[in-house]
């Protein structure tokens, strides 16, 4: 009796001799490739599900310890990671309270990143929701539509959490979404009454639905939703949303209302303040009249900004951050056994073309990346060597590529 279970494996019943390794148990038997998928289905669920579940309590990363988390990956944008740092701890109490009986409940504080492209928004709430561990994806506003148009439905943003969460519907009920480019969905015009633009305002109520914390249906598969289709129920309460938006001109809106309201905030003589002074006094009534409708924006109580980047912030992030891009590069050519040495003012020459060309951070990548090519191309057949890139090389370089030509 023993003879014949112990020739195969009780799991995927594939034979002693189909397999590499059978481990013998009491009246089972179990094959390395069947162990080797539990662990993984262990680890996953050790991922997604939220530490309550085995614990009864929620780890707490204290505020300092999530902004110290981000400054080893965002340079700078002190305001933005601070604001976050405590609503993120708040949410994790509002999650752990939830679960007790507690008389006072604690509100909801999803937050509104408002910060030129490039400068941080996105990256920000990835490196959050890598510390926290919990489901996290991001969401582009604009290929939103209210239902009857062509486009993804609002509940697809949901799609993309479960998916996240690998339709671990409690773990995802945890997660964090962002939702970029909110600006995009913005009322045109400032009067509410005129028209009702079905891009823009129908979207906004949709998300409201969301932000609101109800009971939603998602299509498993985002995209639109069909009649004949299951819905997955998602409870919103606990979600926690990031939105982002680089709300172009709205520095105008701010510096209006602070001269209509003249408290605190003094211009001198005729000069407009500049806009990243005017920036850090955003406020919910400012995204308000960029064209968010109030409802929305009463969901999204905690705003806060991040300023564009400079020319020492660019070169800050090209060494700085825990995978910085020259860290990166050196790595890769050390795999080839190359010791990469890039001078410093080629970097300096890196950060004047992201600025020339206006693609600030985002841009760094591929203007390091045309200096590089060449010399990443040989790299394998160069043995064990020195590259010195120096700024005369550098500029050859890109004279050859897409960045040769002036902007
Ligand atoms: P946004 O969401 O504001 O448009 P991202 O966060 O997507 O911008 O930034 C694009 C890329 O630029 C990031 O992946 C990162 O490499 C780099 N980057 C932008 N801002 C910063 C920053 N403050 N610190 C470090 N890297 C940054």
């Amino acid at each position: 009796m023993a003879k014949t279970s112990a020739q195969i494996c009780s799991f995927c019943l594939r034979p002693r001799t189909e397999v590499d390794l059978l481990i013998s148990g009491h009246k089972a038997e179990i094959c390395s490739d069947c162990v080797e998928q539990a662990h993984e289905i262990v680890h996953a669920e050790s991922i997604s599900r939220p530490k309550s579940k085995s614990s009864g309590k929620v780890k707490l990363h204290k505020p300092k310890d999530i902004k110290a988390f981000l400054d080893e990956y965002v340079i700078g944008q002190d305001e933005a990671k601070i604001t976050l740092a405590v609503a993120v701890y708040n949410h994790f109490k509002r999650i752990g309270q939830a679960s007790s009986k507690e008389e006072i409940e604690i509100d909801k504080s999803n937050v509104i990143l408002v910060g030129e492209t490039g400068t941080g928004k996105t990256l920000i709430g990835r490196t959050i929701a890598r510390m926290l561990q919990v489901p996290f994806c991001i969401a582009d506003a604009t290929v939103l539509t209210e239902a009857g148009y062509v486009g993804e439905d609002v509940e697809s943003v949901l799609t993309r959490l479960l998916q996240a969460a690998d339709y671990n519907v409690e773990a995802a009920q945890r997660g964090i979404v962002f939702i970029d480019e909110i600006d995009k969905i913005a009322r045109k015009g400032d009067n509410p009454s005129l028209t009702r633009d079905v891009s823009g305002e129908g979207v906004q109520q949709g998300l409201l639905k969301l932000l609101e914390g109800s009971v939603i249906g998602v299509p498993p598969q985002g995209g639109r939703k069909h009649p004949e289709q299951k819905l997955i129920q998602v409870d919103t309460r606990q979600i926690l949303f990031i939105c982002g938006g680089a709300f172009d001109g709205i520095q105008r809106r701010i510096a209006d209302r602070l001269s209509r309201q003249s408290i605190g905030f003094k211009t001198e003589g005729k000069a407009r303040p500049q806009d990243e002074e005017v920036l850090k006094y955003v406020a919910p009534q400012d995204i308000k009249s960029f064209g968010l409708i109030p409802e929305l924006v009463g969901r999204l109580p905690v705003v806060t900004y991040l300023s564009p980047l400079d020319a020492s912030a660019l070169k800050r992030i090209l060494t700085e951050p825990k995978n910085a891009l020259l860290k990166q590069y050196k790595r890769l050519l050390e795999m080839d056994q190359v010791e990469l040495q890039v001078e410093d003012e080629v970097l300096d020459l890196i950060v004047e073309k992201a600025l020339e060309y206006k693609l600030g951070a985002r841009g760094l990548r591929s203007i390091f990346e045309a200096i590089m090519k060449q010399d990443m191309f040989e790299a394998p057949d160069a043995g064990k060597s020195i590259l010195r890139i120096t700024r005369e090389l550098a500029e050859q370089r890109l004279a050859q590529s897409q960045f040769g030509k002036a902007a």
